[in-house]
């Protein structure tokens, strides 16, 4: 059984995963730690709970989901996994870091890629990927059926649905990519998004504007 806690980094209030097999073993979903204070807070977690990380693991590439790519590379010498339509938004990641205002080095090039169809194993325990592109176009979802969760990265959240305005973003697609596969998933699926508060599948068919 996989376990999942959360922490919240950067200005952006990007929510970073960390999920964690019965034998320690973890994955860290989208390190937004920007700075060293942050990154240290995310350290103390995983040596505290003597966690072993095995992987990074992306639903996308914007820069508030790669702050602290590098950061964990360095530390643990990891494999830093993404979708390979995402490689374009990683390139961009540095140069719009500046036109935000939040300066950062960038991030190490992915060791591998994640596709839909081929499940992401921790051990014994498996992830479901779902390719669902409109906030971005390689964007992912992990589903992780035995707990009921999945992590939705920036495609849906309580009330909401994520941004299609930056480059390679689109509203229909996103809207379909959430109706295709989000939306097919129990209604009692918890929705952990990349932004705010969990959700739930059943809540979000009935409440969000945008899916009405
Ligand atoms: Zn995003």
């Amino acid at each position: 059984m996989l376990n999942i806690n959360f922490f919240t980094f950067n200005v952006f209030e990007e929510n970073t995963y960390i999920i964690i097999n019965e034998k320690k073993q973890c994955w860290i979903v989208d390190p937004g730690m920007y700075d060293k204070r942050e990154t240290q807070k995310l350290i103390a977690f995983i040596t505290d709970k003597q966690l072993q990380p095995q992987a990074i693991i992306n639903t996308h590439c914007h820069l508030d989901h790669v702050f602290g790519v590098q950061a964990l590379v360095d530390t643990y010498k990891i494999p830093f996994g993404i979708h390979q339509m995402e490689l374009p938004v990683l390139a961009m990641a540095e140069n719009s870091s500046a036109m935000f205002g939040v300066p950062f080095s960038g991030t190490p090039k992915p060791t591998f890629f994640i596709k839909e169809g081929e499940p992401l194993k921790l051990g014994d325990d498996t992830l479901q990927v779902f390719h669902t592109p409109g906030h971005s176009p390689g964007s992912i979802s992990f589903y992780y059926k035995p707990g009921n969760w999945l992590i939705s990265g920036d495609v849906l959240f309580q009330g909401s649905i994520g941004r299609t305005d930056l480059p390679g973003g689109n509203f229909d697609t996103l809207i379909k990519s959430i109706r295709t596969h989000l939306f097919t998933l129990p209604s009692e699926t918890k929705v952990l998004s990349g932004h705010g508060p969990e959700t739930f599948i059943g809540e979000e068919k009935k409440y969000n504007p945008f899916l009405k």
